[in-house]
């Protein structure tokens, strides 16, 4: 035993203490119900206020003998004393020295106990083992309260100035969260040292599960909040998508298109740029505008034939054929195809001309490019660009634009689903340019084989090939197509139809077609000759036959009604004498040229879009003061043509036989009928100033004749165009003969032969020519003027 302990010997009242055991040093209270230990405490405060603590072994047990306590304890100063209700009284002690139990003196009416107080005599000299003990303890303490104990770490400040080994080892105990079989060792060991080393045993203990709680609870945390975040990060992600609109069906889409990519093929460069546009797509709500329009853009790209195209089918004589079973007439049309098609055949990569069919409406161009598409096994699509005038509409609007959408090329061959079709461009020649563009300049980049393998719309952002495409443009007149976009082309005309090749056309194709469209059974409805003539010349006033067509589908319209109301129907003849009932009263009147010569009144010839036209020129002759007035809807150039011809007249007044002040005291009205429809061109000049030339001489113009020609101040007649169709007009018209240029002479060729037999074809070089064989010679007037 170390001799630096002494035991001092007390008397004093005890109490045993459930769960708890207090160590010197230590301020605690408590509080004290049971009536052993009131009385203790009574006892106590009426002594020396010192009362001896110590703990029970069990805390369960009641009223506890001598045994049921542990037999070294704490003893107290009672500070202070406080009665709650009931019987109880709270108690705030401080620890003051350990004692150890010698014996319990008395039992009732509370235990009073003769006891060893511990006593520690000042050491000379310090021990350095214990101070080393005291060292490892307060490092272990201080671990102890860093490693997550619920000890404040102020307490580290008080403890360290703590030099003696007992009062350190009972303020360290004090401190600690210890079990009370812990404590109790702590208190009943004696020695020091052994008291030290035993703190220390206990300290590493707590520490080591310290650690392992610690350890655990930051796993179980982590966990926790991994869970927890994921949760929470799932549920606002929820949110999000919910919130936007957003389904699984558009994450689907989106995989499909990823998919449909990767199958494809295409240059590199343009799946890149694809799947930029699907990976921009998947980062943003399915039901935002901006995501529309990539939406948008993506399926106008995948509805484009990249990598489609059909397998040509180039015979030859099946092409003609074809051509000659779905088209009459146009031999020389079908010739120059044929050789078109030849040439592609012997050499598939030379890329030929762009075809170009020029003529007036109705005359068969677009069913002839349908043909060509029929005949090489190719699509057909058709775009018409009449009345374009912004470039956009052939380029597209960038997608910048609000709505923007491709142009009407690549929205043509989305359609046609395949990279090669007959690509037929109408109405070539009705383009215009304006400020928005010219696009005409597009459109020879579309057509230039050089150009359009890589033909970008601006919508689409990337290129595609246009090289495989035939292309092949209809215009109705020759002089409006821009000239670069001309030279590009090979010009094929076609001329309007005579009498006789239309009523061909209608019963071989025009008729039967329309039956079948109107479901009725093959020759249902029967149309003599004689009759289709009648609505040929009654009911239709064209160079092709589109009204004609038309008509006819009225036609079977009718006949259809009359099969519903009557089923046992089995044919509708359709004959002169019930046309009105069909067809209503004549549009037009056959027979236009007066019976009779008429002074002031000449039948020119014209030549429009629509075709070739009979004009009937009146002149009438007011008192006035030399002005002419022009009515009709004439164009400058028509006016000036006027002009020139009465400059004419006043140059050769006198040889004319015309009163030469006839400018001063006269107005001069010519009038061209049928004001609805504009005119314009020089070829009504010698007309003109025939017609004029018969009012002032008051000289009849034969009403038989008809002529065309453009007049020179010295009366020359120079060359006009359309000689076809005027003179298919003329002859319409019921005209015997025709005065023409001279110059025209070399196209009478291509005027059909029935036309040619049945019209006076005279070819003239001045005014005088004309003059000769208009102004009649038949009654005094004539001879008159001839004097
Ligand atoms: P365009 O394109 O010149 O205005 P279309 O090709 O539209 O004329 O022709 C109008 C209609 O007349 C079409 O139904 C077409 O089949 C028919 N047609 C024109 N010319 C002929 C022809 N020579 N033979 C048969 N049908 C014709």
């Amino acid at each position: 035993m170390n001799e630096n302990i002494v035991f001092r010997e007390h008397t004093m009242t005890l109490i045993p203490l459930r769960g708890l055991a207090i160590f010197p040093y230590m301020v605690l209270h408590f509080d004290v119900g049971r009536e052993k230990s009131i009385n203790a405490l009574e006892e106590a405060m009426v002594s020396e206020q010192l009362i001896f603590l110590t703990s029970q072994k069990e805390a369960e047990i009641d009223i506890p003998t001598v045994d049921d306590f542990y037999h070294v304890g704490t003893i107290c100063k009672i500070k202070q004393m406080l009665k709650l209700p009931g019987d109880t009284i709270r108690v705030l002690v401080e620890g003051v020295s350990r004692a150890r139990l010698r014996e319990v003196i008395q039992e009732e009416p509370y235990f009073k106990a003769v006891l060893e107080e511990v006593e520690y005599l000042e050491e000379a000299e310090p021990d350095k083992e214990t101070e080393a003990l005291m060292r490892s303890v307060m490092d272990a303490f201080e671990e102890y309260v860093n490693v997550g104990s619920k000890v404040t770490p102020e307490i580290l400040l008080t403890i360290s100035d703590i030099e003696e080994p007992d009062r350190f080892c009972d303020t360290v105990a004090a401190n600690m969260n210890l079990k009370p079989k812990q404590k109790q060792d702590i208190l009943e060991i004696f020695d020091p040292k052994e008291r030290l080393e035993r703190l220390y045993e206990i300290l590493l203990e707590e520490i080591e599960i310290l650690e392992i709680e610690k350890n655990i609870n930051m796993r179980v945390k982590k966990q926790v909040n991994r869970l927890q975040k994921e949760y929470y990060l799932r549920e606002q992600l929820k949110a999000i998508q919910k919130e936007l609109g957003e389904d699984e069906e558009a994450l689907d889409e989106i995989d499909e298109y990823k998919e449909r990519l990767v199958k494809m093929k295409i240059p590199k460069e343009i799946k890149e740029k694809i799947e930029k546009e699907i990976k921009r797509l998947t980062s943003m709500s399915s039901s935002s505008a901006e995501a529309a329009v990539i939406r948008n853009y993506v399926d106008t790209f995948f509805s484009l034939p990249w990598d489609k195209e059909t397998k040509d089918k180039l015979e030859i004589k099946d092409a003609q054929k074809i051509l000659d079973e779905d088209h009459f007439g146009l031999e020389k049309v079908k010739e120059r195809i044929l050789e078109y098609l030849s040439i592609r055949k012997l050499a598939k990569s030379m890329k030929g001309p762009i075809l170009c069919f020029v003529g007036p409406p109705g005359v068969g161009k677009t069913s002839i490019a349908k043909s060509i598409a029929r005949a090489m096994n190719r699509k057909f699509v058709r775009v018409s660009l009449g009345g374009v005038r912004d470039e956009a509409e052939i380029r597209g609007h960038r997608r910048t634009y609000v709505g923007a959408i491709p142009g009407r090329i690549i929205n043509a061959i989305k359609e046609v689903k395949s990279k090669n079709p007959v690509f037929l461009f109408d109405e070539i020649d009705k383009m215009a340019s304006d400020f928005r563009g010219d696009p005409a300049s597009a459109m020879l980049e579309v057509l230039d084989p050089e150009q359009n393998k890589e033909f970008t719309d601006h919508y689409m952002e990337i290129p595609f090939d246009l090289s495989k495409v035939l292309f092949i443009t209809t215009a109705n007149s020759l002089s409006t197509i821009p000239g670069p976009l001309r030279d590009r082309m090979e010009i094929i005309e076609l001329s309007g139809y005579t009498e006789m090749e239309k009523l061909e056309i209608a019963k071989r194709h025009l008729l039967p077609k329309q039956i079948k469209e109107h479901s009725l059974a093959e020759g249902f409805v029967k149309i003599p000759d004689k009759t289709m003539l009648d609505i040929i010349n009654y009911y239709t006033r064209e160079s092709g036959v589109r009204t004609l067509e038309r008509t006819l589908g009225k036609l079977c319209r009718k006949a259809a009604k009359s099969y519903v109301e009557n089923p046992k129907l089995n044919m509708v003849k359709v004959t002169s004498a019930n046309l009105e009932k069909y067809l209503g009263k004549h549009r037009y009147s056959y027979q236009m040229v007066a019976e009779k010569p008429q002074v002031g009144i000449v039948t020119g010839l014209a030549w429009t879009a629509v075709g070739g036209e009979t004009l009937s020129i009146e002149v009438a002759l007011m008192a006035g003061s030399g002005k002419l007035v022009l009515t009709g809807q004439l164009g400058d150039v028509m006016k000036e043509s006027a002009q020139a011809g009465l400059s004419f007249i006043r140059s050769k007044a006198k040889e004319l036989k015309i009163d030469d002040e006839f400018h001063k005291n006269m107005d001069i009205h010519i009038h061209i009928p049928e004001g609805a429809i504009p005119k314009d061109g020089p070829s009504a000049g010698i007309t003109m100033a025939t017609a004029v030339i018969s009012a002032l001489t008051g000289v009849p113009a034969r009403s038989d004749v008809a002529m065309t020609g453009e007049i020179t101040l010295r009366g020359r007649v120079l060359e006009i165009g359309g000689l076809k169709e005027k003179a298919l007009a003329a002859h319409r018209a019921g005209i015997k003969t025709v005065l023409i240029p001279k110059e025209n002479e070399k196209d009478i060729d291509e005027i059909p032969h029935n036309v040619r037999r049945a019209l006076k074809i005279i070819p003239v070089e001045t005014m005088d020519e004309v003059l000769e064989n208009i102004l009649t010679a038949e009654d005094d007037k004539e001879d008159k003027n001839e004097n």
